[in-house]
């Protein structure tokens, strides 16, 4: 059931930059009186900020989404850094997970913050004591913008993996944690939301993804 009956005119991407394309830096000397408000301010900023990160994160139809990642076998600096920096842009991209293919790193890390218990980071990840209880709810993606697609996922699992540093860690979770987890372990595996919804969610999204323009870089595995 969907009952987000966004207008499909793809076009909002009403950029607030026609005039002037510095939007930092600019000292403040606009002589009307009322200029945005604080809370229009930080909208406006949030919002750029948001934009900045998705930019940095696949869209599809990126190829690198539908890779498998590797397992990871070293557990350096180079991964403690690419977790911080998966973790700020999740935060950024206002999303509660992320999966390393999404920034177009085939390693088996995925990010994710589904509480308010800040943001975890498992390398490795296993499912385990999956439940035979399965729910239906609406799950959106930060490689898929737009798109909310009704996906069935059982509700209990444990996930295991390895910390950054390579410490084992174990989380048993259930409701949206579980469905966050799954999410990005899909991503892991190429699978995409789209993979896990009904053929008329589908080809609706699809309708929806098709005139979006690429937002990245060309793809260049690393
Ligand atoms: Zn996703």
């Amino acid at each position: 059931m969907t009952e987000h009956d966004h207008s499909h005119d793809h076009d909002h991407d009403h950029d607030h930059h026609h005039g002037h394309d510095h939007d930092h830096d600019h000292d403040h000397d606009h002589d009307h009186d009322h200029g945005p408000s604080a809370e229009e301010f930080e909208r406006a900023q949030a919002e750029a900020i948001r934009r900045r990160a998705l930019q940095q994160i696949r869209q599809y139809p990126d190829p690198a989404l539908r890779l498998r990642a590797n397992e990871v076998e070293i557990f350096d600096e180079a991964l403690m850094n690419l977790v911080e920096r998966m973790i700020g842009l999740m935060k950024d991209a206002g999303g509660v997970g992320l999966a390393a293919t999404q920034v177009g790193i085939l390693q088996r890390v995925f990010v994710f913050e589904p509480d308010e218990d800040g943001p975890k980071a498992i390398v490795n990840p296993v499912l385990s004591n999956v439940g035979s209880d399965k729910d239906s709810d609406e799950e959106g993606c930060l490689s898929l913008q737009h798109v909310r697609v009704e996906v069935e996922r059982p509700t209990k699992l444990t996930l295991s993996g390895k910390d950054p540093e390579g410490n084992d860690v174990t989380h048993d979770l259930e409701g949206y944690g579980a469905r966050v987890v799954q999410h990005e372990l899909d991503h892991l595996d190429g699978v995409l939301i789209i993979d896990r919804t009904d053929a008329a969610s589908r080809k609706e999204a699809l309708g929806t993804l098709r005139p979006r323009p690429v937002l990245t870089e060309p793809v260049l595995p690393r």
